[in-house]
């Protein structure tokens, strides 16, 4: 259910063990100063959201940095954000989990059965990139490899690969090898991965291997 919330009022109130409802502004983004001024007050969390968030926090053991949450509609659309974005309805969050690389985070993130997810993977540095969730009732899954306006439908987090295949998530073992990124799984890919991993396949575990810590 989608709760509204005063700023002002109910800053520090907390949404589950770890979280209050200050964060759910992200402190790394302007919008945060504009609710401090009081130019924003109202605010909306979706109160499925905060429980998935905290088992993300106490399944990894680290800290989890909201990069965005709540955005007003109309502050939205001064950042160019999505007019259909959730979280201008309270219903998502971007999250970076301290020190786990984002791919590990979305394969967590289906596992606890959650609908809506995007994997920002922007590097092979766990720091860098974002995990996006929303409580959406249908499934829909998105990747993204280098920029966030080039997004492209997901199966899996994440999918297996081998020889003939292609796409962003081939690009991103690519970068993993430190090899040519054209997205196409050929014959180059497969005896380096198999060099550096054993494996002329990549599966959930090898994903694992590769950008787990
Ligand atoms: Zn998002």
């Amino acid at each position: 259910m989608i709760k509204q919330y005063s700023y002002k009022k109910d800053k520090n109130l907390k949404l589950a063990q770890n979280f209050i409802l200050k964060e759910h502004i992200a402190g790394t983004s302007p919008l945060r100063n504009l609710y401090e001024t009081g130019k924003y007050d109202v605010l909306l969390v979706d109160d499925y959201l905060y429980p998935k968030v905290q088992m993300i926090r106490e399944h990894f053991g680290c800290f989890v940095i909201i990069t965005s949450g709540y955005r007003p509609a109309s502050y939205n659309k001064s950042v160019n954000g999505a007019t259909s974005s959730k979280h201008i309805e309270g219903c998502a969050v971007d999250i970076q989990v301290k020190g786990i690389h984002p791919i590990i985070v979305a394969m967590y993130c289906e596992k606890i059965g959650i609908k809506g997810i995007g994997l920002y993977a922007y590097s092979n540095n766990a720091n860098e990139g974002f995990v996006h969730i929303d409580t959406r009732a249908e499934k829909y899954y998105w990747i993204t490899y280098s920029d966030k306006a080039n997004y492209r439908e997901i199966k899996t987090f994440m999918p297996e690969l081998m020889r003939g295949d292609t796409g962003y998530t081939v690009k991103i073992l690519q970068r993993k090898l430190a090899i040519t990124q054209d997205g196409v799984f050929g014959q180059n890919t497969e005896s380096i991965l198999y060099k550096k991993y054993q494996t002329r396949i990549v599966t959930m575990k090898t994903w694992e291997r590769m950008f787990g810590t």
